[in-house]
């Protein structure tokens, strides 16, 4: 950075406390890769994880939190034994009070929302209510609570950044100070952008027999089996619209899904004047974490350079809706709003394990969905509870449907 003042006057960066939940995985994993190039920036102040609790406590011992999170007092118990015997003296938490005491912790500025599922709900809400800087992957949180999750940032003065990739992407393509009105800014349309997932080229008859593995083969990104399976299916699209429209104040219709094989454009703002704003890169989530950790400055995040010529070309297409169902379902039920996301992502959670546990098809997670959204009415989504009772209710449906299955 050019500069006239001795660097002796140049005053330190303020250090942020990091909690982030869901550290074990892919979103977790990155994000601790550009926490540790700046260490003087910030500080780990709690990890969650569900399962691998061994890597957990390796990471514990590596980034020393102040409190690592687990599922049960069971686990809590064996990893502070081991974090003891290793010489460390983070304090292990359990379970959905142990999550939420980390989420909104008075010593923690900034927390990365990185659990996969709509269990990550609540403690991002603890987040969010404790008036945090929230960096959020959890997509699913939003899908199924959107205008009280909205409406709680607000209220709270919370600070809620994108680091879902194509999320981050339009965050970056916005003017600055975008008060949360397309229209108002001079933008037409968002455009999400899609690889299409392993299964783009496939022909449709083969699409019933693709196994887990296959489908969780992306092209391009590295990511959890669950999300990699929606992305195969191009329900994480769907998801992915259903967020943009909340983040970005769209409607469904303002917001196009085009199928870009390369994942180098991460997404784009049209504006009225005939404008087309996109970022590009690599794909490494490093790149919108970092962005979203440094926000509004910019810093290093590993991540190598993208070569245009190397790349030297940009296809693009529309999604086909033969081939990817999942993607008008959620099309529909961002239109339809209420509880009707919430029971689609419940719906899409339980027909996804099913799929990796093989019990069913992956052309039957459409199957699984569309019963549930027949058979339960919408309601309106303004208490958390309405939220949460249409998710159970979704999930017992879909389970139901697959016991139907098996017998
Ligand atoms: P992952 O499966 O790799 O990791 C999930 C993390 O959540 C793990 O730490 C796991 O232990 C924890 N977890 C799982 N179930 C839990 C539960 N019931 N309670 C508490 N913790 C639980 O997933 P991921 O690929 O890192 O994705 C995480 C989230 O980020 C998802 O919502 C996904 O849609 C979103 N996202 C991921 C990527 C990516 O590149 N992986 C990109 C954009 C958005
Ligand atoms: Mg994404």
């Amino acid at each position: 950075m050019p500069t006239d003042q001795p660097i002796s006057s140049i005053p330190p960066v303020e250090s942020q406390n990091i909690t982030i939940l869901g550290a074990t995985g892919s979103v977790g994993l990155n994000t601790l890769d550009v926490i540790s190039r700046h260490p003087e920036r910030y500080r780990v102040f709690a990890l969650s994880g569900m399962t691998q609790l061994e890597l957990l406590t390796k990471l514990c011992v590596v980034h020393r939190p102040f409190y690592a999170v687990v599922a049960h007092a069971k686990e809590a118990r064996a990893m502070q034994n081991w974090l003891l015997e290793a010489g460390s003296d983070t304090l292990v938490l359990y379970g959905e009070r142990g999550l939420e005491t980390v989420a909104a912790h008075p010593q923690v500025d900034t927390v990365v929302s990185a659990i996969v599922g709509a269990a990550g709900l609540k403690p991002t809400l603890a987040a969010v209510n404790a008036g945090k800087k929230i960096l959020l992957a959890n997509k699913e949180a939003l899908v199924m609570s959107g205008a009280l999750f909205m409406e709680a940032v607000s209220r709270c003065g919370a600070i809620l950044l994108p680091i879902d990739s194509e999320h981050n992407a339009i965050f970056q393509c916005l003017p600055v100070g975008y008060g949360g009105v397309l229209a108002d800014a001079g933008i037409r349309r968002i455009v999400l952008t899609a690889s299409g997932g392993p299964l783009r080229e496939m022909p449709l008859c083969a699409l019933y027999d693709v196994t887990p593995d296959q489908a969780c083969a992306h092209p391009n990104w590295p990511m959890g089996r669950k999300i990699s399976v929606d992305s195969a299916s191009m329900m994480n699209k769907g998801l992915e619209l259903i967020e943009a429209c909340w983040l970005f104040g769209a409607t469904p219709d303002q917001v196009e899904v085009v199928i870009h094989p390369q994942s180098v454009i991460h997404s784009l703002v049209d504006y009225v004047d005939g404008s087309m704003l996109a970022q590009l890169g690599n794909p490494d989530m490093r790149t919108p974490i970092s962005h979203a950790l440094a926000w509004p400055e910019r810093i290093d995040s590993g991540v190598t350079p993208l070569n245009l010529c190397a790349v030297a070309r940009l296809d693009f297409e529309p999604p086909d809706d033969t081939r990817f169902p999942c993607l008008a379902l959620a099309r529909q039920v961002a239109k339809t709003g209420g509880t009707a996301p919430a029971m689609l992502n419940a719906a899409n959670e339980v027909a996804v394990a099913a799929f990796l546990a093989q019990r069913i098809r992956f052309t039957q997670i459409p199957d699984v969905i569309n019963t549930v959204l027949d058979d339960k009415p919408v309601e309106a989504a303004n208490d958390l509870e309405v939220v949460l009772m249409a998710d159970t209710s979704a999930r017992l449906l879909a389970e139901q449907w697959l016991a139907r299955r098996a017998n």
